[in-house]
């Protein structure tokens, strides 16, 4: 066998038994974490079909992926009447002094999509050039600007945030091309009068990163200085006529949970809030132990105390642990072989709970198993 297959075979044990061991595995929950590490009790990541050049994955919100009845989606920022901006070509396209659009739709933090292409034919220079822009809850600008070898001030460059930041670099294919924005916002997030997170915005252009999680001052904006302010609980996205016939496509929207933890502080969570959600999972745990019977529910009712000791688990579960110890001190020598495997399996989760003092370090049922264990030398190298 050579190493690489070596390796790649042992890369398999170790993640087949990540996910064979569950219980009994990684470091246990703490005050702060309510899950252990590697923890098969935590939800599996919910399944998103993803979508292909562009289009939207299977949870997404759709704003615009080509039909001309989406149009209907949009209305005229002004007047909320129909906006005069043209579906042609598969495209939303601005009508150059139709003034802006917004969505009928009003989200908050979100996870946005959106293409645009400027003219072909160049006309004008610096901000007069194939400008438009994305305004997230129709208050921040991710300015859209043809800037393929034309230079403006750079907090109004192509994904600046307008007036706050320039973008980290200008990755813009020629006009005409389709250039992609792909947009994490955060809005900002004001308790009491006090900002406890400025709201945040992430953006790659064209794949590439141009605002890194760049914190807001407020809204931005043209020639003055924005400054900090809280947001409504939701806005309209925006998209800005300034004169230029920009045509847009693919634009949809993922929203994002909000980061707050009920109970917790901002994008952690307090050891209250934890308590009570390693209470839940405790609790879960033992109504799946209720279901269960034998070594399964003696486990499953160790495991529950990893996240929340309780009278009745505890004594209910050390009971049927002094069975299984019973048990495996009366199996005959011919038949232990064959109780190998549940053996093990106990040991290794009572040196767990030990090594983590969640079951007295002294416990006996420990010893009399590693006793077992250690005559038969079940774990006597090869
Ligand atoms: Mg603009």
């Amino acid at each position: 066998m050579n190493h690489h297959l070596l390796l790649g075979l042992s890369l398999l044990l170790a993640s087949s038994a990540a996910l064979g061991a569950g219980a009994f595995y990684g470091d246990p929950p703490d005050a702060t974490h309510p899950w252990a590490i590697h923890d098969m009790n935590r939800p599996q990541p919910p399944r998103v079909e993803p979508g292909t050049n562009g289009s939207a994955p299977s949870d997404a919100i759709v704003l615009f992926s080509g039909k001309p009845e989406e149009i209907e989606k949009w209305v005229s920022d002004k007047n909320g009447e129909p906006t005069k901006w043209e579906v042609k070509d598969g495209a939303l396209q601005c009508v150059p002094g139709s003034g802006y659009i917004r969505t009928k739709e009003e989200f908050a933090d979100c996870q946005l999509h959106i293409e645009w292409t400027a003219p072909t034919k160049v006309e004008g220079d610096s901000q007069g050039r194939g400008n438009s822009g994305v305004f997230l809850m129709g208050a921040v600008e991710v300015q859209v600007l043809d800037n393929h070898n034309n230079p403006t001030y750079p907090d109004g460059f192509a994904s600046s945030i307008y007036g706050i930041n320039p973008p980290a670099a200008n990755p813009l294919r020629a006009p005409g091309e389709w250039q992609s924005y792909d947009i994490v916002f955060r809005r900002p997030v004001f308790k009491d009068g006090k900002e406890i997170d400025p709201g945040y915005i992430t953006v790659f252009v064209n794949g590439v990163l141009t605002q890194d999680h760049t914190p807001l001052e407020g809204g931005g904006g043209h020639m003055k200085r924005s400054s900090p302010k809280p947001f409504p609980e939701k806005g309209p996205l925006k998209i800005q006529d300034h004169g230029n016939p920009v045509r847009f496509r693919n634009i949809w929207y993922r929203p994002l949970p909000k980061r707050f933890v009920e109970g917790g502080e901002y994008s952690r969570m307090s050891e209250e809030a934890t308590a009570k959600k390693r209470a839940e999972i405790a609790q879960g745990i033992r109504e799946d132990a209720a279901k269960l019977e034998g070594q399964a529910k003696m486990l499953r009712l160790l495991e529950s105390l990893c996240y929340a000791d309780d009278e009745a688990a505890r004594s209910s579960g050390l009971s049927l642990l002094e069975g299984f110890v019973k048990d495996a001190k009366g199996t005959p020598v011919a038949k232990i072989e064959s109780k190998k495997g549940d053996i093990l399996n106990v040991t290794k989760a009572l040196r767990y709970l030990t090594k983590f003092k969640i079951l007295p370090e002294d416990i006996a049922a420990k010893k009399d198993l590693e006793g077992i264990v250690k005559a038969r030398e079940w774990e006597k190298k090869k």
